[in-house]
């Protein structure tokens, strides 16, 4: 790249920082519409206002999609009690938790039971039908802060899987340490999936210190009843719409370049970083590229994907919709880490040594990112476009906030720090333009 192009990059990065429109819009979004939780108006209103948004930041082409989806409500509609999980014995006390999402309601009346722990999903198996059959299983499972928030690996995986794992050995309900990094009295929501060689079992997550009383009166045999009481709502077939809109290319306007966040948010929180964060960051890159004078030479695809959190229809719709011009994506990237500083660029695979990656890396060396030797994976979102051999590029972003807050009540607009989310907004916009720009393919 010449150095007139090194040029324009700098000026991106400094209008990222001078005037970026990113945490306005976050507050427009997060005050004016709230979460915006898959199948609730709350939802609707979103895909109103980022119709709104990107005709507003410029984009062309701005249009809905509509993605099949699987719907659930914790069934506090109507204003009633939606879940409690309760200590029995050896005293009683309310304890602080959340329906895992996708969970069976308590069907005629609370399930109660002792309690037996496990620390990990081997142990459940090792626990088996003898100690299992008939009891409420608690997974104790501390989630480690990182920066890289690979934490979250085994932890998401112990929270989606755990319930039909005690299932199997008879466990009528499932409870989990939140899958979070701190230790504030607040529970932690997320999906879970039930086998289908399991019975359904209720499922909710504890707030971390709940989680620990748990743990320390278990300790040495000690025994413990609960009661769960969980109001869900059966899974039922829905529809939601991702957001796309374009800033049109030049000379290569029919490669394109997509940038996703996705738009929907869980319902405990107003989703602010996770991922209103992602989404008003999308929309300011392509504000900021759409004003340059140079225009791009490749098309830049902002999608604003639904029901990430509850089964990521809006990603397989997305993949499945355009299939047929596949090939024409020259890349795909995706911020789902809220105002996370990005620190590492990850690029296809097979692509690390070559001309492109190398050109993407020394470029963006002024931001301080360095290329990470791992494959860039993409996200839930883009995730199905790797099947269609769609090459992703990673942006690293510091994760050792962000499991304090995600999927919680307090995934709030206090918890973005507006300089944060400029300086990521400044390298997502770099790295995007790179792209949109760079001769070199990634193929
Ligand atoms: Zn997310």
């Amino acid at each position: 790249m010449k150095s007139s192009e090194e040029r324009w990059l700098l000026d991106l990065r400094a209008s990222a920082r001078g005037d970026s429109r990113a945490y306005d819009l976050l507050r427009s979004l997060t005050d004016e519409v709230g979460p915006r939780f898959s199948g609730t108006p709350g939802e609707a209103a979103a895909v109103q206002w980022a119709l709104e948004a990107m005709r507003r930041a410029g984009l062309a082409n701005v249009r809905t999609e509509a993605a099949p989806t699987v719907l659930w409500s914790r069934g506090d509609e109507r204003g009633g009690v939606a879940e409690r999980v309760e200590l029995l014995s050896p005293r009683r006390e309310r304890l602080v938790a959340t329906a895992l999402g996708s969970s069976v309601g308590t069907v005629g009346g609370a399930v109660e039971a002792q309690v037996v722990e496990a620390t990990s999903m081997e142990e459940i198996d090792r626990l088996g039908r003898a100690r299992l059959e008939g009891k409420i299983l608690y997974l104790h499972h501390v989630m480690p802060r990182l920066r890289d928030g690979t934490g979250y690996n085994a932890g998401g995986w112990a929270r989606t899987a755990g319930a039909s794992r005690a299932a199997k050995h008879g466990a009528v309900g499932f409870v989990i340490r939140s899958i979070a990094t701190h230790s504030l009295r607040i529970a932690h929501t997320g999906i879970l999936h039930y086998d289908g060689d399991a019975p359904k079992i209720p499922a909710a997550a504890l707030s971390p210190p709940d989680g620990d009383l748990l743990h320390r009166l278990l300790a040495d045999g000690g025994r413990v009843r609960l009661a769960m009481e969980l109001g869900c709502r059966p899974l039922h077939a829905g529809e939601s719409f991702n957001v796309l809109g374009e800033i049109p290319g030049t000379d290569l306007a029919d490669q394109i370049v997509l940038f996703g966040a996705h738009l929907d948010s869980w319902d405990v929180g107003r989703g602010a970083v996770d991922d209103g964060a992602g989404c008003v960051m999308a929309l300011e890159v392509a504000r900021m590229i759409g004003a340059l004078p140079k225009r791009p030479r490749r098309t830049l695809r902002i999608a604003l994907f639904a029901n990430e959190e509850l089964g990521a229809g809006g990603g397989r719709a997305y993949a499945e919709a355009h299939a047929g011009e596949a090939s024409r994506h020259y890349a795909a990237m995706e911020a789902d880490q809220s105002d996370g500083a990005p620190w590492a660029l990850r690029v296809p695979e097979h692509r690390r040594d070559s001309p492109a990656s190398k050109r993407l890396a020394a470029l963006l060396a002024p931001l301080h990112l360095e290329l990470d030797p791992g494959p860039a994976r993409g996200g839930v979102d883009v995730g199905p476009l790797h099947a269609r051999g769609v090459p992703f590029v990673d942006l690293r972003q510091d994760a050792t906030r962000y499991f304090d807050l995600q999927h919680s009540a307090n995934d709030v607009l206090e918890n973005v720090v507006r300089e944060e989310l400029d300086a990521a907004t400044g390298a997502f916009a770099t790295t995007v333009a790179l792209l949109l720009h760079m001769d070199e393919s990634l193929r």
